[in-house]
């Protein structure tokens, strides 16, 4: 595993008013922000120095129309780069991006891939998903939960997305439905998501992504563990083969993981979140050279409230490396 720096920390100097789209896109991931009206303004050194952060969840925000295929590529937009500028710089801590510390190696347990996964195409990886008996998880499930993004055109083709999130394992909404991310932590990523302009929509606007449009969610157990314990090592390690093939099918450009499993499995390190932040991180899998950008797990956002500010900084932080990216 390795990181490398990034010019967010440079970008979290940089100074401007907040508009409202731009605080539209915070409350969207429930971050309410307080400024100095403009008497006290004056009063202030910096204005942003002044402004406070306060938390609230918000309810889901409207879709935004599909990304055509024909620019996603300019999804950057320079109002996007404005406001991450702009928020960056009220909401990261001022960030010098130290050199990763060494990590602890993820659990030793690599069993053997599933027989013939990796000439598997996604409905055949699905259906082998959905008819796993690896562990003990299967005998609790009431449906697997592959995955959940924009529809591909082919069934047998992986979606075509930029982007891939990677939760831990499904609850029990999600056992009940079959979809990751169906329960509050989903809406909560689902707003996380729509906060993310990446793109630019047929009418030129500035698009979020979405479970349906840019993006692809996935977890790292399909089986969602009884009473929503913490997977085993074990069970981790009989799971990891597809993820590992729907990383290669999927081939995204950038992959954001949340929470310390979905951490350990993609970069092998078993560093805290909190300690893996600000980084951009290298995808243990070699098929695939996607940047992993490491987030709080939405669940944990949802019980610690002050964090999700960091949360906002980690998605800067994913969508300046994809712009970035994007460029190359
Ligand atoms: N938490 C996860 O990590 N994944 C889900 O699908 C739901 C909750």
């Amino acid at each position: 595993m390795s990181s490398v720096d990034h010019p967010i920390a440079q970008d979290a100097r940089s100074g401007g008013a907040l508009d409202a789209r731009q605080k539209s896109m915070l409350e969207a991931m429930g971050i309410k922000l307080w400024q100095p009206d403009a008497a006290h303004a004056a009063d202030a050194p910096a204005a942003q120095a002044q402004t406070q952060l306060q938390h609230s969840d918000s309810a889901h925000q409207p879709a935004a129309p599909l990304l055509s295929e024909s620019n996603r590529a300019p999804a950057l937009m320079q109002s996007a780069q404005n406001a991450t500028e702009t928020i960056a710089n009220i909401i990261a801590p001022k960030v010098v991006i130290a050199p990763p510390s060494s990590p602890a190696s993820a659990p030793a347990i690599r069993p053997a891939r599933p027989s013939g996964i990796e000439q598997m195409d996604w409905a055949a990886l699905q259906s082998a998903v959905s008819g796993c008996q690896a562990c003990g998880l299967c005998q609790s499930r009431q449906n697997t939960v592959f995955g959940v993004g924009q529809a591909p055109s082919d069934l047998s083709q992986a979606p075509q997305v930029d982007w891939l999130i990677v939760g831990e394992a499904p609850g029990e909404n999600e056992d009940a439905q079959g979809e990751p991310f169906v329960g509050q932590a989903g809406k909560l990523l689902d707003n996380m998501l729509a906060a993310m302009k990446v793109g630019l929509g047929d009418d030129g606007k500035a698009t979020g992504l979405s479970r349906t449009r840019g993006a692809y969610i996935a977890n790292v157990l399909k089986c969602r563990p009884p009473a929503n314990r913490n997977p085993s090592p074990e069970e981790v390690a009989m799971c990891e083969p597809y993820l590992a093939r729907q990383i290669e099918l999927l081939a995204p450009k950038i992959i954001l993981a949340m929470g310390k499993f979905a951490i350990s499995s993609l970069t092998g390190s078993t560093e805290p979140v909190g300690k893996m932040r600000g980084r951009i991180h290298k995808l243990q899998h070699a098929t695939c050279t996607a940047p992993v950008i490491v987030t709080y797990h939405p669940a944990y956002l949802l019980r610690n409230l002050p964090d999700k500010a960091k949360a906002w900084a980690d998605l800067l932080l994913a969508m300046q490396t994809y712009r970035e990216l994007l460029k190359h």
